[in-house]
Formats: C-alpha cells, structure tokens, sequence
C-alpha cells in the first residue's frame, strides 16, 4: 500500500497522519472529514523554492489556491512564503481576511467583474493575469478612474496543450482563456496595454493543463512564449520581466500515476527559458509557476464511516459512504481514479474489492469502481487516499448535504480548518414563500 507523506500505521493497525491517529479524527470531528498534512504541503512547497533558490533563479511560486481555498490554506501558503492565485473575487476576499499580504496576490479569470477589478485594485494585488480584450477595457477605465497602478501579466495560449500523459501542438488552440499567440491576437493585446499609464506590463503567462507527467509541453511552451518576447522586445523595445509558465505538474493518485519530482519540471522549465534568452540577447525573467494540485493533492485525505452495504451477487459489492459527489466530484466529473484503505484496519491484508458508493441520488455517485480494500463492516472508517485538490473546493450541498469539516494536523496537533456545516447554515439563506396561491 502507498502512503503519502507523514501516513502511518500504528501499532493498533491504523492509519495515522502527522502522528495523529485517524480513527480518533473520525470520533472527535464527525465523518465526512477532509485531512491534511500540513507538513506535507510545506514539503512541497519547499521543493519548488529551494530548487529556484539553488539555481539561482528570481521566481515567484504561486499556490493556485481554487484546488483548496480556505483562511487557514492561505495562512499555511503565507507561512511557506508562496504567492497566490486567486481566481475570483470570492478568493480575493478570502486571501485578504487571512492577512495574504496583497503584493503577492495574482489575479486570473476569462471573465472578471468590474467589481472584482476594483476590489483588486482597492486591495493593492501584486498582478493582474489579464485574459482578453473586455478586461483590458476595464483595466483601463478602472486604473484611469482611480489613477492607480496595476502590474500585468498577458494571459497567452500558445498553443500548445498538455495532456496527463502526453502533449499536443494546436495550430489554434481553442481554448475559453487568453489571447491566442499565433493568430496576432497576442500583438494585438500588447499593443493596446504597451505604454499605458497605469498599467504595467511585465511579460507573458500561459498554463497548459493539468495532472501533466511530461517537462516537454512546459518546454515548447516557454520557448514560444520567449520567440514572442524577443520579437516584441526587437520591434517595440519591450522589457520583459516576468515569465509566468502556470501550473499543471501531475501526482500520484493510483499506481499508474509516475509523478516527476517538482525540481526536474523546474529545472527543465530554467534551462529552456536560460537557452531562448540567450539565443534570443534578451535579460533573462523571473519565473513564476502556480502549483495547485501538486502543493495540496496528496496532502488531503478523505475519512468516510462505511454504512449500508449491498451485493449484487456475481456482478459487485457496494459499500456506501456518508459522502460522495457532494464532497467530491472528480470521479462523477472526471472519471478520476483514487486508492483508499480502511483506516481501522490498516495492516490487514487488502483480499476484498468493492465499488465505493456515495449517498447522493446520482446513480453515478460513485468515488471508486471496484477499490482492493480490506474486508469492510458497517462503522469502518474509510480512507480515500489525495483528495486535497478539487475535492473540498469544488463540494456542494447537493441533496442539501451539509459540507465536511476539515482538520489540519501536523507533528501530532491537530485543528479545525473549516468547520462542519449544519442544517441551520443550509437553509440560512433561505426564505419563506410570500407569493399568494391563486384562487
Ligand atoms: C488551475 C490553474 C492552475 C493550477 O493547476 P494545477 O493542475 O492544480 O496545478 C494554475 N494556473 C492556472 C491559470 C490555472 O487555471
């Protein structure tokens, strides 16, 4: 069985987390129960910095915080000394409740309010990714309005898409975000940025995917990103700062998942942009790079309680969970794959295969086809393994399910991140019916 960061199995035969069992997490806090290893997070953020820090590199690590978004996250970001992307007011908010200090806020989405602009800019963020021609407009009016500064990034799609096994080159890529480089949409933009008053324009941004295993899309990305500098740097005189190369770096979910460590994508993405800048006679920028999954993916574990069970016999055995879709999606949306192990029962052999079933009315509420778990009794407490990204932060009340509680535990303490919602928060927003019925 693969264990992830500070998991363990005591001397009891449970799984344990940061030192703290995770059968007493499930008593104390209720089940569903999202937990995370906080000194695994930090790990990883490390591995990204350092390995900038190494070779020497000016960088700015931004943790995509959609893939987990709470105070307590953005603290712990803080803390680790990560920047941040934020892709919505909401977030921003978020970001500025836990005191994230602004000039290290980044700002992304295809489609950002005049609202959310202004709330940027009345905050002080550090960057707006901008993404297309609309938001320039609004950058334009609102930075005029309150002659303020804003530093910017051009949100490129260079067409080039990365898949979680492979990559492909797009002529055109046909993609909801940025501004295509190769069609003068790119050109275009610049033009209509580039000398400004108020806004700065530091360089260029793309992200090309998600869950990637491979160096080389972030390669020939960062190279056409540097040909587009060096052309604009050759015909407009154009200073390049900042080369933001996204996010996307893959983890382990299932065996069959090869993650590369976090200093060889950094390492590749450096040498390509090191080389282009020289072939190119440009400065050489700062890199930045927005993890989200694989800052906080493997960090998070799902703990579940097992309760009905059903067999349907030659074809499969169901157990369900007091969860499901409600606090994770990715299988229903994605037909994503996750291990699990039953947490009181750890270091017993895993002999039994069992569909794991959520509670949800989605006949598609299903968190794992046919999991190799140990032999499973009702009040047995699920474990399902990397559920730290897009889990909690994409949860629901669908069915009008309360959402779970989350705990952070390290170095065996533990706390409450997100509290459990109750049934007096589900219908807090509800309203009695004023309109009269017909006669
Ligand atoms: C979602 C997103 C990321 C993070 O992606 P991960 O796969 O979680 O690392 C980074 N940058 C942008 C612009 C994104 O939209």
């Amino acid at each position: 069985m693969h264990l992830y960061g500070t998991q363990g199995i005591s001397n009891e035969g449970h799984l344990t987390i940061g030192g703290v069992d995770t059968v007493e997490l499930a008593k104390e806090y209720g089940t569903p129960l999202f937990v995370y290893d906080t000194a695994l997070i930090r790990e990883r953020a490390r591995g990204f910095i350092d390995t900038f820090k190494q070779l020497d590199i000016k960088a700015e690590v931004a943790y995509a915080s959609k893939a987990f978004a709470c105070v307590a996250a953005y603290q712990l970001a803080a803390q680790e000394n990560l920047s941040l992307d934020v892709v919505s007011g909401g977030e921003l908010y978020t970001a500025i409740k836990a005191g994230f200090p602004s000039e290290r806020i980044h700002f992304h989405g295809n489609n950002k309010s005049y609202a959310e602009l202004e709330l940027a800019f009345d905050t002080k963020i550090g960057c707006i990714v901008v993404d297309n021609f609309y938001e320039i407009r609004l950058l334009k009016e609102i930075s005029e309005a309150k002659q303020q500064p804003m530093r910017i990034l051009l949100r490129v799609t260079p067409g080039v898409e990365a898949h979680t096994h492979d990559f492909i080159t797009t002529g055109q890529a046909d993609s909801k975000f940025g501004f295509d480089l190769n069609n003068g949409q790119a050109d275009l933009a610049f033009e209509e940025v580039m000398g400004h008053e108020f806004l700065q324009l530091l360089g260029l941004h793309c992200h090309i995917g998600s869950q990637i295993f491979e160096t080389d899309g972030f390669s020939l990305a960062a190279g056409k990103l540097m040909k587009k500098i060096g052309e604009w740097k050759e015909k407009h005189g154009f200073e390049c700062t900042v080369l933001n190369l996204g996010g996307g770096f893959g983890i382990r979910y299932t065996e069959e998942d090869k993650p590369l460590a976090p200093h060889i994508y950094v390492a590749e993405m450096i040498n390509t942009v090191q080389a282009e800048a020289a072939a190119l006679k440009l400065a050489m920028p700062e890199i930045w790079i927005e993890p989200g999954r694989s800052l906080v993916g493997d960090a998070g574990t799902s703990l579940y309680t097992i309760g009905s069970q059903k067999t349907v016999p030659n074809i499969r055995e169901y157990i369900a969970v007091d969860g499901g879709m409600s606090d994770n999606i990715r299988p229903a949306l994605y037909d994503a794959k996750y291990e699990a192990v039953i947490a009181n029962k750890a270091n017993a052999p895993k002999e039994s295969t069992y569909t794991v079933a959520g509670k949800l009315c989605e006949s598609g509420d299903k968190l794992i086809v046919d999991a190799a778990l140990q032999q499973a009794e009702s009040g047995d407490i699920l474990a399902m393994f990397c559920t730290g990204a897009y889990g909690y932060s994409m949860a629901s009340n669908y069915n009008r399910v309360p959402r779970p509680a989350v705990v952070f535990v390290e170095a065996g303490e533990h706390q409450l991140a997100i509290q459990r919602e109750s049934y007096d928060d589900i219908v807090q927003n509800d309203l009695p019916l004023v309109l009269k019925k017909g006669e």
